[in-house]
């Protein structure tokens, strides 16, 4: 397993920044959203929609990848 089972979801804010106190979902994280100058943000499957327009830096087309199981 090359993921911790200890990666939470940072959504849908991302954890950074002056909105990093919206970021309180303590599910594990299944999908990562690459980011512009930003470190990859993972998300839970409820999060992913939200966080591709609210976090910030989201490339657009987003770029999605699966770090979990579903
Ligand atoms: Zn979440």
């Amino acid at each position: 397993m090359g993921v911790h089972r200890s990666a939470l979801c940072r959504g849908p804010y991302g954890g950074d920044g002056d909105r990093s106190d919206g970021t309180d979902c303590s599910d594990p994280a299944v999908f990562e959203v690459a980011r512009h100058d930003r470190p990859p943000l993972r998300v839970c499957p409820v999060h992913l929609g939200p966080s591709l327009l609210l976090a910030s830096g989201v490339l657009w087309p987003p770029e999605i990848t699966l770090i979990g199981r579903l």
